[in-house]
């Protein structure tokens, strides 16, 4: 973990160690009670914005060890990005002022599948999604891995954030975000850095 602004790095130390405890079956977040809820009734600080795909699978407060208000979480099938995603990430970041974005693909991704049955083809539905993860086989041709289509695709939605949002780039070329990108592991239960 070179070059991370310390304030994100600790905040990644502690959610890849919550990935640890939930890996070995030992959870101990506390605050997910009616008592923490009302505490937090009239603000938020979570420490970290996470998008991760809406995948019944991939639920980012469990696999990270986290409770109510630690992660402020951005769902979205295949974390395809696009303007309300942007938007949803932009409010964490400029508003909440979060100091680390994690960006969580993850194993079996069925907009992965999905895109690569469909490429180049546009069908009638999900065109949004795939607009989003098309570019990533343009030029490369298909993947024959939907794990690694889904890694690649991670990177994409990096570059795409930080090509279309001035509150993003503007936030990590000063330090004050680091962008972390994770893949996470269906059989080990493991988010590992990419
Ligand atoms: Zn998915």
């Amino acid at each position: 973990m070179k070059n991370i602004p310390t304030v994100a790095k600790q905040e990644l130390e502690k959610l890849l160690t919550g990935n640890k405890n939930f890996i070995a079956g030992r959870p101990t977040a506390k605050n997910m009670c009616l008592k923490t809820l009302q505490n937090l009734a009239l603000y938020q600080e979570p420490y970290a914005c996470v998008l991760s795909c809406s995948d019944s699978r991939v639920v980012p407060e469990i696999i990270f060890d986290c409770g109510i208000g630690e992660l402020f979480v951005v769902r979205v099938a295949g974390i395809a990005v696009g303007p309300n995603v942007k938007e949803s990430i932009e409010y964490a970041v400029k508003k909440l002022h979060v100091p680390l974005l994690i960006l969580l693909g993850h194993d079996d991704c069925g907009v992965m599948k999905y895109a690569n049955e469909q490429y180049p083809n546009m069908p009638d539905n999900f065109q949004s999604i795939l607009k989003s993860v098309y570019p990533v086989i343009d030029g490369v041709g298909k993947f024959d891995c939907n794990n690694k289509f889904a890694q690649k695709h991670t990177f994409w939605v990096e570059d795409y954030l930080m090509q279309n949002s001035d509150i993003i780039r503007n936030s990590v070329e000063k330090n004050k975000l680091y962008i972390a990108k994770c893949h996470f592991n269906h059989h080990s239960g493991e988010v590992i850095l990419l």
